[in-house]
């Protein structure tokens, strides 16, 4: 992999004044796909703009992926990830349904933590802060017809974070959103793609203007069972059991949620004896 350093260093962000994805570390990763040649040309250059052609397919017909994961500054100065892996499998279930070619695993895990290394002065120390990771998949190819594209670009971009509510964690309202729906089975809602989040924008924009945080998504067809809210899958804990809707295929597949699973059951929690409620949990909330 071709390394190019910046020449120039940003200032880094105090850790009261981090916010959500607005300052980038002063590397990036990058990689092309080219039909016929497969990913190639790996490479970290200094964050830059790109330059894409006004035909290049994402613009238009919206083909592209993405992933969200943190590195973490621990006291003892280790850098840690939390199930990276997760985040690239998953990274190419989404690729699966969006048409776009599968990357190379164990290779972007690699690449994502040559890029960590050469960042890691941008990691936050902080308490609840941590460098934010962004990894996501583009179609470039110049070309206007409906169709896969045959050619994209895997970047991986990074931002130091503060923790993600202002206040700490506190309870939020949210909203039943009874009107739009977000995501319905056979379609993209079990992808992170970035269609099902400009689906999103205008309920969220309702629902803010009414007071609440966030929105909680119902299913598609009977506007009744609970599927997730806005960015993050859901628990509730109903006498004394602890349950969460199963994935139905328009629930998106959380590395939070699969790893709270496995905790509970570690814990030796309710939700563990009865696999089958949690198909049956979603009951009508009004
Ligand atoms: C990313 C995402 C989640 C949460 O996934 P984690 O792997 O737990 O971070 C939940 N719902 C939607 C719609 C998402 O895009």
């Amino acid at each position: 992999m071709q390394i190019t350093l910046s020449t120039t260093k940003k200032e880094k962000p105090q850790a009261e004044q981090l916010e959500f994805g607005k300052q980038f570390t002063d590397h990036m990763f990058i990689m092309d796909y080219t039909q016929g040649q497969g990913w190639h040309d790996p490479r970290i250059v200094p964050y830059q703009p790109l330059s894409l052609e006004p035909s290049a397919m994402i613009f238009h017909y919206g083909q592209s992926v993405f992933e969200g994961l943190k590195a973490y500054a621990t006291p003892e100065d280790e850098i840690i990830l939390f199930r990276p892996e997760k985040n690239f499998q998953r990274l190419n279930s989404s690729n699966s349904r969006l048409c776009i070619p599968d990357i190379d695993v164990d290779f972007a895990l690699k690449a994502l933590k040559t890029l960590i290394s050469v960042d890691k002065d941008w990691i936050p120390q902080a308490e609840g802060t941590s460098l934010y990771i962004r990894p996501f998949i583009i179609a470039t190819e110049p070309y206007l017809g409906v169709s896969p594209s045959e050619k994209y670009q895997f970047i991986i971009i990074m931002s130091p974070v503060g923790s993600y509510y202002k206040e700490g964690i506190h309870p939020v309202k949210i909203a039943v959103e009874s009107a739009f729906t977000r995501a319905v089975n056979g379609g993209t809602g079990e992808a992170k793609t970035g269609g099902n989040y400009a689906s999103s924008l205008k309920a969220q924009e309702v629902s803010e203007k009414m007071g609440y945080a966030q929105v909680l998504w119902l299913d598609g067809v009977e506007k009744k069972y609970i599927e997730e809210v806005g960015s993050m899958n859901v628990f509730f804990k109903i006498n004394g059991e602890i349950i969460t809707p199963a994935l139905n295929g328009s629930i998106l597949p959380g590395i939070t949620r699969d790893s709270i699973i496995e905790l509970l059951k570690h814990w030796g929690l309710p939700c563990r004896k009865d696999a089958s409620r949690w198909r049956k949990f979603m009951k009508p909330i009004n």
